[in-house]
């Protein structure tokens, strides 16, 4: 038999006003209805009901993988450096990396994913043919330093992720695991009753070549997807791969080879011109000394590149031209509108994900030569530049392209053997040689699954959330004093013995007006209310979302709600 929550005691405080820095709608309510609770940037407590929340999307994330033949471990958050600095991730995650030092001096990091820990594991614990495949996956607490942690637990420093691993001797049974975990996806978001699509995605860090994301529709998200509407193909527009001729913006100055010193980071750059290094940056594309580079602009768009020039003498910088991404769609993943070159998005697996780096064109067939960004072209909104317009032509069949914003909420890759190599990562093979492993990293953003639905389910009055994974299925509510009170918490002992969660609202000296609000806000599905007819035993129910309501007997009403 299911407990009843009273209200009474219940650890809740609902506020009437949105927070003051929130951004976000799911932000907002999830505040105000008391589910979390802000520590600080991107950190967040979980109270009660978001606590629930969060374990309901959990249990369902479990039921899934482990209906898949995936095993759940728990790895370690802290940990050494040395598996990250074998395969590289320990400098490309740059600033993203949370890092600290033990006691004696040795570095350490706080987990953003854990790809290299997984292999070691493997490493460790498979030697054969025979212990594979093997699928393994853990519910964490994840880190990462993120540039702009906004929008509440939509984008964390530290969060919750499903994070998965598949290991497999043959590109078959890798494309067999990845099956499996993208038919496990597609069913737990539906479960948890999220509206999703599966998108082409770019690799970014991870490296490998099949990828995919689950995104969920949504105005706050931070993602940009085109959809077809004649075809099935959808795509991230940071995975929309076009190589098109670059178009004149401006035509600025001549051009002119730059002498300059190393390659800057963005510190020296910075103290160079004069502005602030801030972590919002945007990247400009030039060739220095024959490679193509991208060098860091701080956030105030004011860069001009004869000065960038001057401070990378005597190095030599010069044009990037169409010719140098022949044959190399892996590094350019941009878009040429009807209107012209704005901007392109260039992806580099040197590049940690989530970093885009940007071009300009300021003469045909060039890019970011003398290009002064904001002078130039615009730059929307670090990672949120949209480089594909609506209509634009569908690469598969032609149509005219639909965009969407969209909530990240799970991402699914082929990596392939990148981990396996740095680790050496063999198992002995039927015909008694070593055979190197091939793997997938599969997740979800747990928490974020909360913001999203929250996103996706409220309204004007509050949350509301879907069935599986409400913080309880019926809110009792005792409107008015001693007599419907005493209704309200028989009838929810008698749904409880029935198996149903339920919060009952019985607090003394409290309005029924704020309860109602309260319960709005709170956004458990059914609204069971003990108020006027309580003497002749009648309820009424109501939907949340539709806002229906019926006067019913309290047999009835239980078993409509059982
Ligand atoms: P994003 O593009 O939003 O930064 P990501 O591509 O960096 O996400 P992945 O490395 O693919 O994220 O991690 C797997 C999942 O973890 C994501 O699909 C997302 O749902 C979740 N996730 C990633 N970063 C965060 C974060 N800062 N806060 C909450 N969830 C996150
Ligand atoms: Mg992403
Ligand atoms: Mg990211
Ligand atoms: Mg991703």
């Amino acid at each position: 038999m299911s407990q009843v929550q009273r209200m009474s005691r219940l650890m809740v405080k609902t506020l009437r006003d949105d927070p003051a820095d929130a951004e976000t709608l799911s932000h907002k309510l999830l505040v105000r209805a008391g589910y979390v609770r802000r520590t600080s940037a991107g950190i967040w407590s979980w109270l009660p009901l978001g606590k629930k929340v969060l374990d309901n999307i959990s249990r369902v994330v479990r039921e899934e993988m482990d209906a898949i033949g995936a095993q759940e471990v728990l790895l370690p958050a802290l940990l050494p450096r040395e598996p990250y600095e074998a395969s590289g991730r320990w400098n490309e995650y740059g600033d993203l990396l949370f890092r600290l030092k033990d006691r004696k001096g040795a570095d350490y990091l706080l987990g953003p994913t854990h790809e290299e820990i997984f292999t070691q594991v493997v490493k460790d614990q498979c030697t054969s043919y025979k212990d594979l495949p093997v699928m393994l996956y853990q519910i964490q607490t994840k880190y990462r330093d993120e540039a702009r942690p906004r929008s509440g637990v939509l984008r964390g420093r530290e969060f919750q992720m499903k994070d998965s691993y598949s290991f497999d001797t043959t590109d078959e049974g890798l494309a067999e695991s990845y099956a499996l975990h993208r038919a496990a996806y597609q069913k737990i978001f539906a479960r948890i009753g999220l509206d999703f699509r599966i998108v082409s995605a770019v690799s970014g860090a991870m490296g490998g070549s099949a990828s995919e994301e689950f995104l969920a529709p949504a105005g706050a998200g931070e993602d940009t997807f085109v959809d077809c509407p004649s075809c099935d193909y959808a795509a991230n527009t940071e995975a929309v791969t076009f190589v098109a001729p670059a178009v004149p913006v401006t035509e600025h100055g001549p051009v002119e080879e730059l002498d300059t010193p190393d390659t800057p980071t963005i510190e020296t750059l910075a103290a160079h011109l004069g502005v602030e290094a801030s972590a919002t940056l945007k990247n400009l594309l030039v060739k220095v000394d024959g490679e193509i580079t991208a060098v860091g602009v701080p956030g105030d768009r004011e860069v001009d590149l004869g000065k960038l020039g001057e401070h990378l003498a005597p190095a030599v910088v010069e044009l990037v031209t169409a010719d140098d991404f022949a044959g190399r769609p892996d590094l350019v993943r941009g878009y040429v509108g009807p209107q012209g070159l704005k901007i392109r998005y260039i992806a580099d697996p040197r590049v940690a994900a989530g970093t885009a780096w940007i071009t300009g064109a300021n003469k045909p067939g060039t890019h970011a030569r003398n290009v002064v960004v904001g002078r130039d072209f615009e730059v929307d909104e670090y990672l949120d530049v949209v480089v594909v317009e609506p209509g634009d032509p569908c690469p598969a069949c032609g149509a005219g392209l639909k965009l969407d914003r969209a909530i990240e909420i799970g991402h699914i890759f082929q990596l392939g053997r990148k981990y396996a190599d740095t680790f050496q990562l063999d198992v002995l093979g039927q015909q008694g040689k070593p055979v190197r492993v091939t793997m997938g990293s599969y997740g979800i953003g747990v928490s974020r699954a909360v913001a999203a639905l929250a996103e996706q389910s409220a309204d004007e009055q509050g949350l509301c959330w879907p069935a599986e994974i409400a913080p309880a299925d019926v809110h009792v509510v005792a409107a008015g004093k001693a007599l419907q009170t005493e209704l309200a918490l028989d009838v929810s002992e008698q749904l409880a013995a029935a198996g149903l969660r339920v919060l009952v609202d019985e607090r003394p000296g409290v309005s029924p007006g704020v309860k109602f609000t309260d319960a709005e806000l709170i956004g458990v599905p059914k609204i069971l209310v003990a108020g006027r007819r309580s003497g002749e035993g009648v309820v009424e129910l109501k939907d949340r979302r539709t806002g229906e309501r019926e006067e019913l007997t309290v047999a009835e009403a239980i078993a409509r709600l059982t």
